[in-house]
């Protein structure tokens, strides 16, 4: 069985891949997955919750048995994008200003331009934030 794509995020700085899975249940929200092996993604807030809930990833979709949206911990609810999308370009521009001394104005305004570029080329449907 085939679900649905996921966003690809790097993060070089963090040595992370976090993969973004859109709700179909709940429009507008997101469910993140980081990578644990190979093709193998975990739920970050079911790991929060102590549960351990996994996906397989290829080619950018979701493969597997189960529906991406089961057997998530009760308490696990999809966050709404724009709130995750936010949370990356803040980590990564404050790491910005930090690290290359840019003014925080112009690290602001040149991550939003990035993350919404990236967002509209749906076509891929792969987000890449290499910072
Ligand atoms: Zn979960």
């Amino acid at each position: 069985m085939e679900y649905g794509c996921v966003y690809t995020m790097k993060s070089k700085r963090l040595h992370e891949t976090v993969v973004v899975y859109e709700s179909e249940r709940k429009p507008g929200c997101v469910y993140k997955f980081y990578l644990e092996k190979e093709s193998t993604y975990r739920c970050c807030r079911c790991k929060e919750l102590g549960k351990y809930r996994r996906i397989t990833v290829k080619n950018d979709r979701v493969v597997g048995r189960k529906h991406p949206e089961d057997d998530h911990h009760p308490d696990c609810t999809p966050l709404p994008k724009d709130t995750v999308l936010a949370l990356e370009v803040d980590r990564d521009m404050r790491h910005d200003v930090r690290e290359n001394g840019k003014r925080p104005r112009d690290a602001y305004s040149e991550m939003l331009t990035n993350v919404a570029k990236r967002f509209r080329s749906s076509e891929q449907q792969v987000l890449n934030v290499t910072l």
